[in-house]
């Protein structure tokens, strides 16, 4: 099997590719990725100016800046990954006949006000906001995938995963995601720092469970599926702060800062349908995830 992985060398491409056996292309221009796999060929290059004659039976599109602080810095390149980016990989994908598979966002859904929120829920986005550059090319993205299955019967799988962690995930200050983020802090014993009041939820998908949820949607018999892949169950950002801060040991306080713009006060996934149509559900509780992301991310400080 020949798969394309675009933005392979990322924090989810990383942990798919060690799980994939077959001939594996990656395609990243390396922004923002550091753990690239030995298994796959690497061809450095941003998706919105790779072109190539090769055939390949899968065309996974991973390639993204999906954290806040550094997309809002890069929106140019943010909308073009997901836009020009997503049209250069569904053609090579049209091309081979191969089986798209995209991970679009649970972002596409903003300021979701059904929680757990859906597939069928269509979102509430602003589309000028300073995350719009993300969560607007994602949901152009879904939009011109849904078109080419329908205009050209394109075999495309579409996933919206909803804040995936574990090792490997990104902890600089300019970049983090929240637990990376909180869990570098607390290992070095800084104020973690918490926008807003803390009150805002997320619920928290072990990579593990992503990879697992990924390599079924690749499965037979899935044509034009959308799916949510991750938790349904909600943790308050200050409650996560303070669980990071017990089971690191950590004599680190709190600090309290502005809350960030358009930021979500609440997301978590329904996978009720996940459940039906893959018969998967996440195994790893939060606390275990934690334990062995705080576990790598020690190995990584010392
Ligand atoms: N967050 C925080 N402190 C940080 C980083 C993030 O309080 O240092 C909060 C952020 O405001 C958001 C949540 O944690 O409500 C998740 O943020 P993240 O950057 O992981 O991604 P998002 O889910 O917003 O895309």
């Amino acid at each position: 099997m020949k798969y394309l992985v675009i933005g392979g060398a990322g924090f989810l491409g990383s942990h798919l590719i060690e799980s994939l056996s077959g001939d594996i292309t990656v395609v990243d221009d390396l922004s923002t990725a550091k753990y690239f796999q030995g298994n796959a060929k690497l061809i450095r290059e941003k998706i919105e100016n790779f072109s190539t004659d090769e055939k390949y039976d899968y065309v996974i599109h991973l390639a993204a800046r999906p954290s806040p602080e550094d997309y809002i810095n890069h929106p140019v390149e943010t909308a073009l990954s997901n836009s020009v980016g997503t049209y250069k990989a569904l053609e090579i994908a049209r091309r081979s006949d191969a089986v798209f598979l995209y991970t679009s966002s649970s972002e596409i859904y903003g300021h979701a006000e059904v929680i757990p929120t859906p597939e069928s829920y269509w979102g509430k986005v602003n589309p000028t906001g300073v995350r719009s550059c993300y969560d607007e090319s994602k949901r152009f993205s879904e939009a011109l995938i849904m078109s080419f299955y329908r205009e050209y019967g394109l075999d495309v799988r579409i996933q919206r995963p909803f804040n995936v962690y574990g090792p490997r995930l990104r902890e600089d200050g300019s970049y983090g995601r929240v637990i990376s983020r909180f869990v570098y802090q607390a290992l070095r014993g800084e104020d973690l720092t918490i926008f807003g009041d803390g009150n805002q939820t997320r619920a928290f998908l072990y990579v593990s469970d992503w990879v697992e949820a990924t390599k079924r949607m690749l499965g037979p018999g899935l044509k034009g599926v959308i799916l949510n892949v991750g938790s349904d169950k909600e943790t308050k950002i200050i409650d996560l702060a303070k669980t990071i801060i017990s089971m690191t040991g950590s004599k680190s306080g709190l600090k309290f800062l502005p809350p960030r713009q358009d930021d979500p006060p609440r997301r978590a996934a329904d996978i009720t349908k996940a459940k039906e149509v893959l018969g998967w559900e996440p195994k790893v509780s939060l606390f275990e995830g934690l334990k062995m992301t705080i576990e790598w991310f020690r190995g990584v400080l010392s």
